[in-house]
């Protein structure tokens, strides 16, 4: 069920500008995401965020390709940011933008600009620029190109776009203040030459705006009313409100919200991107990754997602939310929505020595206790059976209630078995196989007589059963802030370091109930005392049927295992 939306702070803002009447009654917001990456779980952030203040204020909200910065940019990361806003639930209707699209303009407001005797073209190279800026205590210092005439800039500049000059010889700045206690407000560069293919304009264009420069104007092209951000960009205000008053144009209000942090992950493209170069994960769609296509290879669903966004809250400081919150949206919500099975992933035999030979029943199962329309399945039942390895113990520790010699449990379903004889194998000691009675009185998992067992366990049918790859995922990082680097690591160790060498197991041979044999890929399920599995629709195929376990049934993060020092 969707939760409803709590109120936070820039929806007061908001509140305050349709009481005063700032944009008028109109609210439009955008989601401007930078195609050099797949977006991640903080995206889905800033995408609920915009989206739904567009939704509840009956507003607008576009989604916009921030693609200024041709050398990181392609287009099959804009192929997957379509498809995870599409996924996640928002409709942009047909205001799909690109920064790109708005060049031509871009330039034109660059020319303005000049024409206004508000930017320069500098011939410093980019380290004395930055040499020149000076420091939060000192004031910067001017270039020599400063005092240029508008004539001499609006030459150089049309050379530049020209191609004219080599990379990096010439930028355009903005003539603000080399004295600003801003330190963006020191003469920022605006645009830059670099002969690079952009994926849209091709081989159009030798010099490209900053972001600073093409995302107000993008804002204001588009009639945005709210560009919000997050809040690494609190610094850049002051430039986006002036590079918009000095061209006298549309200026939207930009707010700034903290960036969702979220424990033993990290959200950062660069850092994804290399997850993904240096092999550390399979693909940005690997389960184990906070992207929207790996929680949706991992059996998120969007609900979920939107859920968790919801539940965090907007707030103007920077904290780190605890994975556990993600992982419980998901499970709440399967939890009342997904069927039931049984499926044994780790494999032990059981044979039932008093069952008759070649018998088999069909016994009925809930499908899903905590929705009764559900309804009920038949399981088969047989002579054989498979339980969990670790639900069998030899020798039982203190407070081990499952099966053990002597003891008496319940199967889920169907019968009480008492174990009567572990056979092992005769080389290496390992038990293959554990020989029980049931009791025929108590189908279905009743016990007439009111006879109490202190375990239910789930089962498989030796010979109904069908075969499996699962697998188990735990977190990407052991540290809860992968940044944080322990003491005494040698000198240049970055948060690879943290990654933990147990975040895939793959489990062959395990054993379904035959139902399972039917399931689409995609499919979502509980296994019983397992957790949720959701059926990988890029896996399975050829009859391979391989479920990813979205999440256990439980909180198991005690068990995250540190990497020996
Ligand atoms: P990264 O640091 O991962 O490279 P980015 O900010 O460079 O992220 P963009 O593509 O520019 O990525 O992000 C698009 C939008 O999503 C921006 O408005 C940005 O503020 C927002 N955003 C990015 N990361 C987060 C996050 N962790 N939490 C909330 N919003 C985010
Ligand atoms: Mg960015």
């Amino acid at each position: 069920m969707e939760k409803p939306t709590p109120n936070n702070f820039i929806r007061d803002i908001i509140d305050e500008h349709l009481r005063l009447g700032r944009f008028g009654t109109k609210v439009h917001t955008r989601f401007p995401p930078e195609p050099n990456g797949y977006l991640h779980i903080g995206h889905a952030k800033s995408i609920v965020l915009n989206f739904g203040i567009a939704r509840d204020y009956s507003g607008l909200c576009n989604l916009r390709m921030d693609d200024t910065n041709p050398e990181k940019e392609e287009s099959e990361y804009v192929n997957a940011i379509i498809e995870d806003v599409k996924w996640i639930g928002f409709d942009w209707q047909d205001r799909l933008f690109y920064a790109s699209d708005y060049f031509e303009q871009i330039y034109d407001y660059a020319v303005q600009l000049i024409k206004f005797g508000s930017a320069y073209v500098d011939d410093l190279d980019a380290d004395t620029i930055r040499k020149y800026r000076g420091t939060l205590t000192e004031p910067g210092k001017e270039s020599p190109h400063r005092g240029r005439s508008v004539e001499e800039n609006l030459d150089l500049f049309a050379r530049m776009r020209n191609g004219e000059y080599a990379d990096g010889s010439r930028v355009l700045r903005a003539k603000i203040d080399m004295a600003s206690p801003h330190i963006v407000m020191r003469d920022p560069v605006l645009y830059r030459i670099k002969r690079e293919r952009h994926h849209r304009t091709l081989d159009k264009w030798c010099i490209y705006p900053m972001y600073d420069f093409a995302h107000c104007i993008s804002d204001s092209i588009e009639g945005i009313t709210h560009s919000i951000c997050t809040l690494e960009f609190e610094n850049n205000r002051p430039l986006y409100d002036w590079i918009l008053d000095a061209l006298k144009t549309y200026h939207p209000q930009q707010i700034e919200f903290a960036r969702l942090n979220l424990s033993n992950t990290v959200l950062s493209k660069r850092k994804l991107l290399q997850l993904v170069k240096e092999n550390y994960v399979i693909g940005w769609d690997d389960p184990r990754m906070p992207t929207l296509s790996g929680l949706r290879r991992r059996g998120y669903t969007p609900l979920s997602i939107r859920n968790f966004c919801n539940s965090i809250g907007v707030a103007k400081m920077d904290s780190i939310v605890d994975i556990t919150v993600l992982e419980n949206s998901i499970r709440e919500e399967l939890n009342k929505t997904v069927p039931r099975r049984m499926a044994v992933l780790r494999p032990l035999r059981v044979v039932i020595t008093n069952y008759p030979e070649g018998n088999t029943e069909e016994l009925d199962a809930i499908n899903n206790p905590e929705d009764l329309s559900a309804g009920t399945r038949k399981v088969p039942f047989g002579r054989e059976i498979y339980i969990e390895q670790e639900d069998f113990r030899e020798v039982p520790p203190p407070k081990f209630h499952r099966l053990s010699p002597g003891k008496e449990v319940r199967l889920r379903y169907a019968y009480f078995i008492t174990c009567t004889e572990v056979i092992k194998d005769p080389k290496t000691g390992e038990i293959v196989e554990v020989r029980c009675i049931y009791d025929p009185a108590t189908r279905g998992g009743d016990s007439p007589d009111g006879r109490k067992v202190k375990a239910t366990m789930h089962w498989v049918s030796r010979e109904k059963a069908i075969d499996a790859e699962v697998r188990l995922y735990g977190p990407l990082f052991t540290e809860r802030d992968p940044d944080h680097i322990p003491s005494g690591m040698p000198e240049g160790t970055d948060y690879r370091t943290n990654l933990n060498p147990g975040s895939l197991e793959i489990l062959k041979g395990c054993k379904l109930e035959p139902s399972l044999d039917r399931s689409e890929p995609g499919s979502r399920y509980q296994f019983e005392r397992l957790g949720y599995f959701y059926l990988d629709p890029v896996d399975a195929k050829d009859g391979k049927i391989v479920f990813n376990r979205t999440v256990s049934l439980k909180d198991t993060w005690a068990k995250v295992e540190k990497r020996p020092a």
